[in-house]
């Protein structure tokens, strides 16, 4: 990636999938992949391995992991929450770990049975033991703008979970918005704060359109220096804690406003709109993804 170009990490087939009441097919899902592959995404958040029990729409996480092309410059994603996941995602071959540490402890024992102190000394174990060699290891700190059941998370808290997970190796950072209630002026500040701390530690933003602000947060995070972003194809999925809410911010959205600031990496936006369209038509939902309806803009340019 060149200086200033940002990079778009594909998370609808993990969190938008898992945040919509359906269970889309294995091979739907493959397909989706493949699609979003031909796209010009890189990095895709394919699966989560989380209890089926749990998750029932990532059961078949082992199995859409066997099924994907190996596509190369490719980096397939798969989430875990405790160690029993990560060595579900290893065994599966997945190319990252992306393990979650949630902000606070109430939402950390419903989301992951553990406070979040007990799930950085997982992180720990796993991390300073030198498990996993070969695969890239990140961690995302979930509810790092709010919590639905504590309320405001003090920017501290955040900074304390991000010098820790960095200080164990974690190759990548991601503050998470889970709930989608983040506004400019608290990415602006916890991005700085985490960055003063964690020092070349690459970030990244997770943010959900709960509330209508995520491209804003996104804009905000692109001043303060953030360089890889979290995005869902046509902005699939919901928020658990918000019924009838939205999901991740919409790929292609977010690749279209990237683009007109001349910050985008390689991708067809007329690949993501068709991707956009042919999920819409599979899972027979309507998707919140603008730019779906309304076409790029010069049009010309991307009539491919
Ligand atoms: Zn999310």
């Amino acid at each position: 990636m060149g200086a200033g170009i940002i990079e778009i990490v594909e998370v609808g087939p993990r969190d938008g999938l898992q945040n919509e009441d359906m269970l889309v097919a294995t091979d739907q899902k493959v397909e989706l992949i493949g699609r979003l592959v031909a796209s010009g995404l890189t990095r895709i958040e394919a699966v989560s391995f989380v209890h089926p029990r749990l998750v029932p729409q990532m059961a078949d996480a082992e199995a859409v992991m066997a099924a994907l092309p190996d596509a190369d410059g490719v980096s397939y994603i798969g989430l875990a929450l405790n160690e029993r996941g990560v060595q579900r995602a290893l065994d599966a071959g997945v190319d990252e770990v992306n393990f979650v540490v949630v902000a606070t402890d109430t939402f950390s024992m419903r989301n992951q049975g553990c406070t979040t102190a007990e799930s950085m000394e997982v992180w720990e174990r796993l991390t300073f033991r030198g498990y996993g060699e070969g695969a890239r290891f990140t961690v995302t700190v979930g509810a790092a703008f709010g919590c639905p059941f504590e309320g405001e998370v003090p920017v501290d808290r955040v900074v304390e979970i991000a010098t820790r997970v960095a200080a164990a190796g974690a190759a990548e950072i991601t503050l998470a918005d889970t709930i989608g209630v983040a506004s400019p002026g608290d990415v602006t500040r916890r991005f700085g704060a985490v960055r003063d701390a964690v020092g070349p530690t690459p970030l990244r933003c997770h943010f959900h359109n709960t509330r209508n602000t995520g491209l804003a947060n996104a804009y905000a995070a692109t001043m303060a220096g953030v360089r890889s972003f979290d995005a869902s194809i046509g902005g699939l999925g919901g928020c658990p804690f918000a019924p009838d809410a939205t999901g991740n911010i919409p790929t292609e959205d977010l690749a279209y406003m990237l683009q007109r600031m001349g910050r985008a990496a390689e991708l067809s936006l007329a690949a993501l709109i068709r991707t956009a369209q042919w999920l819409e038509t599979s899972i027979g939902k309507r998707l919140p993804g603008m730019l779906m309806r309304a076409g790029p803009f010069p049009a010309v340019a991307e009539r491919a």
